[in-house]
């Protein structure tokens, strides 16, 4: 007998169950979110940090739909840094150290007041079917709650083992139980299932480690925010310091002579690990040459003394893992307040899914995060944002909403699960992106605005905030193109500061900017006099929009033609691929996407891009590709 009725029931509060939970109770859906442990509501089960190359994008995006990652990770930011700046603006990334503990806390209370939204305690323990259709779920105990669709984030916890040395127990993570019935279910409703796995480094209590011998590291001297809600509060700044350490000799002996005793190597472990983020043994078989390894001790908050030793994760057993440890310098008396360990658990292949993440099989089934396979808080809360609007659409019969890779991470993300399905733990990297340089933290909320007001998700006040970004970078970019500045010994002194050539004629303040070595900071004063001349003097302040600003003038060209790759891209959606097309002769298409390609010779680009395992890069090359074989003639478009 069902006790209850809602909507939507969110199953797992992890990173990507808060985010549908929130764009849910925005949609003004009756949700009920359901927790093992409500202590536990985004728990950052691995580093204490949000952000970084690629998560960064991924996570203003989600600001971009008014998502609660962003303003939760500035308000308890312990250290931000922005990654990358000697690069280009397409790799530019925030990350901020967190404190754990007030992280999780934040979240919990912001969820818990979220309208038409519930929050409970519990295992389910099944999802209630008729037929292909939900009606229900079942706690552990018994009660049973009505729904129309249900959401799975389960993060870790299907059948979780946890693998330290020679012991292993079933857990979700440390301190949490497995979620066995459930994952039971899940094989019985004939979805195709696999095993991975991951692993997390020791907590080193700081005290007894001699920090003095370390290298320091501190934030940035310019506070940036994820959130434009954070950036308005002026948030107080907390700026804790991480520590640089490296292996040594002793270190690398001390774990390569007990590598039979890892859960690892001793061939206990038959999940996939991720190839990007190597446990220290991979590491040491894997790179035998190389004769240190770069570790970072981060720490786990502002008021503990736990501390997170970032690259050191292993499956050894604890003693000697802290044998290992105390090989480090400064490190020699050091102990653990938690081990490392290994964690093995089922996760569903992400083809099961459509690009809205609901089912194939299963209306009103949806499936977010790391369940689905990926690794990382940032990509579970894109995901689980997208799985809540379209369980939101889902309900109100409403068509599903589907981002492109030419216009978001999250797009590319989720494109990339269900069209290539993945046998690893599937992370984010800029080199995903065909169109990077238009996929920037700058211009995430110019690119996704308009969805995010459509869905309700974000408010007119808003939303008129990021009109006028828009448009007046748009005119101020045409009015410094028609104001000069003349040479003068002052203003040619100032460019020779910062290695720049001096101006003989006076000279246009677009071209200035577009100097590479001139930095829109370094010369505020006098763009931001002709802002005030122009009415825009309280731009001056405004980071977010000088950097969006500076990148839209220094980029022009190469954004520009970008934006036309992407037009062409969307617009031969529809060209004829030639019968006699030899897809062998492409010496740029994956062995995949060939292969798939040949299998179903697609009559359209289009139909070629919607093939599982034919990836966007695979399309590009394609139409290039037919672009040259048709330059004498004109491109066939429908
Ligand atoms: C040991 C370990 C190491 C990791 N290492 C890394 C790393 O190096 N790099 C990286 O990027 N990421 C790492 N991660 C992954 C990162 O923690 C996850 O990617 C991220 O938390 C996934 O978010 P999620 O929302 O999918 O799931 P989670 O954050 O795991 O949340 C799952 C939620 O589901 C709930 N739940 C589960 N079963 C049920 C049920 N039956 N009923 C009700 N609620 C249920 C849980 O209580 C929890 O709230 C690691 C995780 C672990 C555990």
């Amino acid at each position: 007998m069902y006790i209850g009725k809602y909507e939507v029931v969110v199953i797992g509060l992890g990173h990507a169950g808060c985010e549908a939970f929130y764009a849910l109770s925005k949609m003004g859906l009756k949700t009920l979110g359901v927790t093992i442990n409500i202590d536990n509501i985004a728990q950052m089960s691995c580093n204490p940090a949000i952000g970084g190359t690629a998560k960064s994008q991924i996570v203003f995006e989600i600001e971009a739909f008014g998502g609660a990652m962003p303003f939760i990770a500035d308000k308890t930011a312990i250290q931000t840094k922005t990654l990358n700046l000697k690069k280009g603006p397409a790799v530019w990334s925030l990350r901020t150290q967190n404190d754990k503990w007030r992280y999780k806390n934040e979240m919990r209370l912001f969820l818990e007041k979220c309208p038409n939204a519930e929050i409970k305690q519990g295992i389910i323990e099944k999802i209630i079917f008729d037929g292909d259709e939900i009606k229900g779920v079942s706690f552990h105990n018994g009660a049973q709650y009505e729904c129309r669709a249900v959401i799975l984030t389960t993060g870790t916890f299907l059948n979780g083992l946890i693998h330290i040395g020679d012991k292993s127990y079933q857990g979700g993570r440390l301190g949490d139980p497995a979620s066995t019935a459930l994952a039971d279910q899940l094989k019985t409703l004939g979805l195709k299932m696999g095993r991975l796995k991951t692993g997390t480094p020791p907590r080193v209590d700081k005290r007894s480690v001699d920090l003095s011998v370390l290298e320091e590291e501190y934030s940035d001297p310019l506070r940036r925010y994820f959130s434009k809600s954070s950036a308005a509060l002026n948030l107080e700044r907390i700026d804790s310091p991480c520590y640089i350490i490296r292996t040594n000799e002793n270190t690398h002996r001390v774990i390569t002579d007990n590598l039979k005793y890892s859960s690892l190597y001793s061939g206990k472990i038959s999940g996939t690990g991720t190839r990007y983020c190597p446990s220290i043994e991979d590491k040491l078989v894997k790179f035998k040459d190389k004769e240190s390894h770069r570790l970072f001790l981060e720490p786990e908050g502002d008021d503990t003394y736990e501390t997170y030793l970032q690259g050191f994760s292993m499956s050894l057993p604890e003693h000697i893992q802290l044998e290992a440890l105390r090989t480090l310098r400064g490190f020699e008396k050091a102990e653990m307040m938690r081990p490392a360990y290994a964690i093995e658990y089922d996760y569903v292949h992400p083809s099961e899914l459509y690009a809205s993440l609901m089912s194939k099989k299963y209306k009103g089934l949806f499936l977010a995060g790391q369940i689905n396979g990926t690794s990382g808080y940032e990509e579970a809360a894109g995901q689980g944002l997208i799985a809540g609007i379209n369980a939101g659409l889902h309900i109100t019969g409403r068509p599903p909403f589907i981002l492109s890779r030419t216009e978001s991470y999250i797009g590319i993300l989720i494109d990339d699960l269900v069209t290539k399905d993945t046998d690893e733990p599937y992370r984010m990297f800029t080199s995903r992106a065909e169109f990077r340089l238009s996929l920037r933290e700058d211009n995430a909320d110019i690119r996704l605005y308009k969805y995010a007001y459509d869905l309700g998700l974000i408010d007119k006040k808003t939303f008129e905030l990021i009109n006028e970004k828009e448009k007046i970078s748009g005119e101020l970019i045409e009015k410094i193109k028609n104001n000069f500045i003349p040479p003068s010994l002052e203003f040619n002194e100032k460019l020779a500061g910062h290695n720049s050539c001096p101006i003989t004629v006076k000279t246009d303040y677009f071209k200035l900017l577009k100097r590479p070595e001139i930095n829109i900071f370094d010369f505020i004063d006098e763009y931001c006099g002709l802002f005030s001349k122009l009415g825009y003097g309280d731009k001056k302040n405004d980071i977010d929009f000088l950097n969006y600003f500076q990148t839209m003038v220094k980029y022009d060209g190469y954004i520009k033609k970008q934006q036309y790759m992407i037009d062409q891209v969307k617009k031969y959606d529809q060209m004829m691929i030639p019968v006699d097309i030899d897809y062998e002769k492409m010496i740029n298409i994956s062995t995949e996407g060939r292969q798939k390609l040949i299998k179903y010779s697609p009559m359209t680009i289009g139909a070629a891009s919607r093939i599982s395992g034919v990836s966007m890069a695979d399309v590009t090359t394609l139409f290039m590709y037919i672009s040259l074989m048709n330059k004498k003639n004109p491109v066939e478009v429908k």
